[in-house]
């Protein structure tokens, strides 16, 4: 038999006020995310992210649809009654108690015995490392190590499902990278399901097993990073996951699969499609590190350098095409390489084999 999804989201809809002032923050939603899985919801702000969350948690409830977790409908449960906790982007923590004090402060109010809190809570000490920070109180510990109590306080009582909102958005940069690592490590090592809210997209990127990217109440596309990232099905998520340059063209000849694409700004290329017929207008995706500059006339696209901007590891040359398009190209940067190209220069661009793709715009 099949394992049930941990959570699965059965056609969801939630719209907040009334009438025709109403907007709908979750759209007909549907997922299933599954045991063991650290999954992501990315979308910018007010794309529903978090009331998705809510409704999961039970703080919402749904005006259509049904909630699963392990194939049992939880709607009509009580948010307390879920096997499900939440760590917020505030943490929320007790600033009169020690650090080993919120950590068991769940697990006390859920009635555990003294002997079992103690235990719980030396292993979550254990689990972020902190045990030489257990009788500190919340001031006396950085921003960095309160993320990890708030972390180990809503995964000592054992759930099945964690819920994050944009946990790791008050941290500076460098404690953002290092938190990436440890709630990765802390995923793996619990195997619980993590269903982490960002609008972050490399935080997305490199946390993930899934991603469900979101715009406007709606699921877009739903995939692995790198799926997302190098398939990207339509425009929005092509736009918001990485850098994107659009072609427009009609296609020449087409099979299943693939298509030949006369652009609309000169040239020709191969590009994977579905289902595409002779004649079609289309937009294409190209990301800028899937092109490389070659002389005037030996590339499929031709034009001239409208500007060049280094950024360390790599430098950016946008292009006008004979047409008005703009391309971005990313070149990486090498040691003691001087490039000789200028603003101005007329240049080809080569397309790397399979990296054109047709998206739905
Ligand atoms: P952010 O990243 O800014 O938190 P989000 O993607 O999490 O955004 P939501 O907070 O889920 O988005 O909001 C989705 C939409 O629903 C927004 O238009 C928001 O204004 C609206 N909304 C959310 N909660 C309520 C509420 N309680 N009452 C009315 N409208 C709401």
């Amino acid at each position: 038999m099949a394992v049930a999804a941990a959570i699965e989201i059965q056609n969801v809809t939630k719209s907040f006020g009334k009438a025709e002032q109403s907007v709908r923050a979750v759209d007909q939603v549907s997922l299933a995310i599954s045991q063991n899985e650290f999954f992501t919801l990315l979308g910018p702000s007010g794309c529903g992210k978090t009331t998705l969350l809510r409704l999961i948690a039970g703080f919402e409830f749904p005006n259509e649809g049904d909630i699963l977790l392990n194939g049992t409908s939880i709607v009509a449960m009580p948010p307390f009654k879920r096997p499900i906790n939440t760590v917020f982007q505030s943490y929320a923590l007790f600033p009169h108690l020690s650090v080993v004090e919120n950590i068991t402060f769940g697990i006390k109010m859920l009635g555990w015995t003294k002997a079992e809190i103690a235990q719980r809570g030396s292993e979550m000490l254990q689990l972020v490392r902190m045990e030489d920070m257990r009788n500190r109180k919340i001031d006396q510990i950085s921003g960095g190590q309160q993320q990890r109590v708030a972390l180990a306080r809503a995964l000592a009582p054992r759930p099945q499902v964690l819920l994050l909102d944009e946990p790791l958005s008050a941290l500076d940069f460098k404690l953002r990278k290092e938190m990436q690592i440890e709630l990765k490590r802390l995923q793996s090592e619990t195997g619980i399901t993590f269903i982490f809210v960002t609008h972050d997209q490399e935080e997305a990127l490199t946390m993930s097993d899934r991603i469900a990217v979101m715009s406007k109440g709606r699921v877009l596309q739903v995939g692995s990073p790198r799926d997302i990232y190098d398939a990207p099905t339509n425009r929005f998520v092509a736009d918001f996951i990485g850098e994107s340059n659009f072609l427009q063209g009609s296609v020449t000849t087409a099979t299943e699969t693939r298509a030949e694409i006369a652009l609309n700004s000169g040239g020709n290329l191969t590009a994977t499609v579905a289902n595409s017929k002779k004649g079609q207008s289309v937009t294409i995706v190209l990301r800028p590190e899937h092109a490389k500059l070659t002389t005037h006339s030996s590339g499929q696209l031709n034009g001239a350098i409208a500007d060049i901007i280094y950024f360390g590891t790599d430098t950016h040359f946008q292009i006008a095409l004979a047409n008005g398009e703009s391309f971005t190209l990313r070149q990486q940067n090498k040691p003691g390489f001087q490039d000789r190209h200028k603003v101005g220069d007329t240049i080809g661009i080569l397309i790397e084999p399979g990296a054109a793709r047709v998206i739905a715009d």
